[in-house]
């Protein structure tokens, strides 16, 4: 171990002693203790003389910066569910909330709202009429992970225009910009579009980018679940490129696949195009590490003929975790009366390739994010699974990279593209967002069949100083906290690494 540094404190809130630092960097690990005095890492190196409030003894685990999961449908968990068990029991200290245009704020309800909108719940949720109001909520009553949001396009478009199957008005794109740059104000990080989703369906790119050219001037990035990600995903590619340039900000790439056994394999064409893009403008992207997708019912998806696995039903809840032919089945009707019947409701979709699903990750700048749906009954396993997956099985067990560019992955690289300050990485002075795992045990434990289990292989989770996870179990300290878009640009324009 190296000397010890300057700067170790006689005394400190807390020591990580004997751990393999991953730095988040992509650097390899080394073997150091840390100390965390507060809210943040103060020294990193031998530590025999520092003694910690708290001790944690890492000998034969990885110590790495806390996950940053950059896909989240967290808005409302973060509120009814703060100690955030799915994601920090993966090592997940921050969340990126508010993604495939729907944030709950800015909006206020007083009927369901539309699917979906409603995969964050009824219209008892929806009670945030500017995001302001919804920031003071979490500032309020912290979650355990932190949390930067964007405003969701369907959202706004909910909240101004009378019918959704139509391109906006003039009127409507002002009062959506105004809504949009009063929120980045109040502490919103940028726009999300789901604009495959019927109640973004309408708009057409000058709509989007009309609204997206709000961000630039406020700092905001572009994030976006693609109008196609089937037989037009280039296409989708070349619209999100367009916005991004004429609105003069980075753009990431939701959740990124080619869907449906006629499109396997295109992630060939789709990453190339990426790659090139890459040379001219910010372009960023982000992937789960599963074959089956998840959503709200679609029947344009399900009438693809691909496995089906119930989620959620509000009429028919005894339906969530079967298989939608066996209901139908069961009901005497075929999968799409079946569909139409259990609505609203959510849905598994088998619809990827494994070999896609390698390529994406592979990719150097695909960051990992979960696209968890915590209100869903019957959750795709994502929500519980995703970065021990991504460590235990494609990491370590396939060898797809190795454990200190699966982290980078996780925390680093989406610090940068994000522009969040002083996390992602582990060095003296940055916040103590941390997580102790065992490079050799780590894995996911949740499954199609059993969805809610926590994985193995997580030792600690710290957020802003303070511990939130430790041997299995939530801690209920709750120090997470609303994080506001730093100094630090998006992705920059660069060519292959
Ligand atoms: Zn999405």
């Amino acid at each position: 171990m190296a000397a010890p540094p300057a700067e170790a404190p006689a005394r400190c809130d807390l020591v990580i002693r004997g751990g393999e630092v991953i730095d988040g960097t992509g650097a390899p690990r080394r073997r150091a203790d840390l100390a965390v005095a507060g809210e943040r890492v103060v020294a990193i190196g031998d530590l025999g003389r520092t003694a910690g409030a708290v001790e944690i003894d890492a000998s034969g685990r990885a110590v790495a910066p806390g996950f940053i999961d950059v896909h989240t449908h967290d808005d409302r968990l973060l509120l009814s569910g703060p100690d955030m068990a799915p994601k920090v029991s993966q090592g997940v200290t921050t969340v990126i909330a508010g993604n495939c245009g729907i944030s709950l704020a800015p909006l206020r309800l007083t009927r369901r709202p539309p699917p979906p909108l409603d995969l964050l719940g009824d219209e008892r949720w929806w009670h945030f009429g500017d995001f302001g109001t919804y920031a003071e909520a979490i500032e309020r009553a912290p979650a355990a992970t932190n949390v930067a949001m964007l405003v969701g396009h369907s959202t706004l478009r909910v909240g101004t225009m009378d019918s959704l199957d139509r391109p906006a008005r003039d009127g409507e794109v002002e009062r959506m910009r105004a809504l949009l740059a009063e929120s980045l104000r109040q502490g919103a990080i940028g726009l999300s579009t789901g604009l495959f989703y019927p109640t973004a369906r309408s708009a057409p790119t000058d709509e989007v980018v009309a609204i997206a050219g709000t961000l630039k001037a406020l700092g905001g990035l572009y994030v976006t679940h693609m109008r196609d990600e089937a037989d037009h995903v280039e296409e989708s590619i070349d619209e999100t490129l367009e916005i991004g340039r004429r609105a003069g900000v980075p753009v990431v790439i939701s959740h990124h696949k080619t869907v449906g056994r006629r499109n396997f394999g295109r992630t060939r064409e789709t990453l190339a195009k990426i790659e090139r893009a890459r040379a001219r403008q910010a372009v960023g992207l982000d992937v789960y590490p599963y074959i089956a997708s998840s959503s709200v019912i679609s029947i344009e998806r399900i009438r693809m003929g691909i496995p089906v696995l119930v989620s959620w039903s509000v009429p028919h809840p005894e339906a969530a975790g079967r298989d939608l032919d066996d209901v139908a089945a069961e009901w005497g009707c075929d999968r799409v009366e079946a569909a139409e019947r259990l609505k609203p409701g959510g849905a598994i979709y088998f619809q990827l390739d494994e070999e896609d699903v390698r390529r994406v990750l592979s990719y150097p700048h695909a960051m990992i994010g979960s696209d968890g749906l915590p209100h869903d009954a019957r959750p795709h396993p994502r929500l519980w699974g995703t970065f021990p997956r991504v460590l235990g099985h494609y990491a370590r067990d396939l060898g797809l990279f190795g454990l200190e560019e699966a982290v980078r992955r996780m925390t680093g690289l989406p610090a940068a593209c994000f522009g969040i300050a002083d996390r992602g990485v582990v060095r003296a002075g940055a916040f103590a967002d941390l997580v102790v795992f065992d490079p050799l045990t780590v894995i996911d434990r949740a499954t199609f069949d059993e969805p809610v289990r926590p994985a193995a292989g997580i030792d600690a989770v710290v957020v802003n100083g303070r511990v939130v996870w430790r041997a299995g179990a939530s801690t209920g300290d709750r120090p997470g906290r609303l994080l506001r878009r730093g100094s630090g640009a998006g992705p920059s324009p660069s060519s292959a690494r």
